[in-house]
């Protein structure tokens, strides 16, 4: 827990920060979660007295869901976690007097992880951009985060996630990757053995919100499931749905391939919730109460 959070839930009934707290909330009540860094779980709290919106983790907006008098919601935490417990809070503005108040909602420890090392070659076109390179990556950058930024407030799926393929898993979610013994970087996903032409499902029902050939995963598929989960698909050879169609669990979006920076033949799998990409591991487990 910082220094901030640790002041404001001791205090919070008298001032925290530049907010005012009306009503007392006593800190066992406060319902705790424990989270590592690069997962997502799936939070169910008592709905307070009165809902207030939004929900704030750190600096970032959750979306959740009102059902039987609970609020659910999906929390992810960052690969590049500082490993500091934190609260998450309510806020809402005085009308009147147009001051800002927050409630805490939950509280989240963050365990400790470490990740694997692995070394890679690639085509070096593919590690040393060119300029022309460089500005295309910027530019599927930029419209990626406002693609990852407009998740649907609806619940689009109804049953647990589930992997897409049960083949060997040959690079696991956050191995530390050195390209061509010179680039570092982390590999934020989940590789599937495939060889070219594997039919590949969806992971569950949601919204196609892209379906393109992309600079480094190639052709993709990127799925929105609602609530600030998302699902990508990458490196096909072959893309079998369009953008803004509905897919359901396990429908057939794609045959897999080489395409993009892709070492061979593979499936990529990502998980990004709440613009944290994260362990798809830990979404299929957080979700396993569904089925
Ligand atoms: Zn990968």
């Amino acid at each position: 827990m910082s220094r901030n959070n640790l002041f404001c839930f001791l205090f919070f009934l008298f001032s925290c920060s530049h907010s005012q707290v009306p009503s007392v909330v006593l800190a066992s009540e406060i319902p705790t979660f424990s989270i590592h860094p690069g997962e997502v779980i799936f939070v169910s709290i008592r709905l307070p007295n009165s809902v207030h919106s939004p929900l704030m983790c750190k600096d970032q907006e959750i979306k959740f869901l009102v059902e039987d008098n609970k609020i659910l919601a999906f929390v992810s935490e960052s690969y590049f976690s500082n490993e500091k417990d934190y609260t998450c809070y309510f806020y809402s503005q005085n009308i009147k007097t147009g001051e800002v108040m927050n409630f805490p909602a939950l509280k989240i420890t963050v365990e400790k992880k470490e990740f694997l090392k692995e070394k890679l070659n690639v085509n070096p076109k593919k590690v040393f951009l060119s300029e022309k390179d460089k500005l295309r990556v910027k530019k599927e950058q930029a419209r990626l985060n406002i693609i990852y930024n407009q998740s649907s407030s609806e619940l689009l799926f109804h049953k647990g996630f589930e992997v897409p393929l049960s083949s060997k898993i040959t690079s696991i979610y956050g191995t530390k990757r050195i390209f061509n013994n010179n680039l570092e970087t982390q590999h934020l996903g989940t590789d599937y053995r495939a060889s070219v032409g594997v039919p590949i499902p969806s992971s569950n029902s949601g919204r196609v919100v892209l379906a393109e050939d992309l600079f480094y995963t190639g052709y993709t598929v990127i799925l929105d499931h609602g609530l600030g989960v998302f699902t990508m698909y990458g490196h096909l050879s072959k893309l079998f749905v369009k953008k803004d169609e509905f897919v359901l669990q396990g429908q057939e979006i794609g045959l897999s391939g080489k395409t993009g920076r892709a070492s061979g033949p593979h499936l990529h799998w990502g998980v990004k919730v709440h613009k944290e990409w994260v362990d798809g591991d830990s979404l299929v487990a957080s979700t396993r109460i569904w089925n």
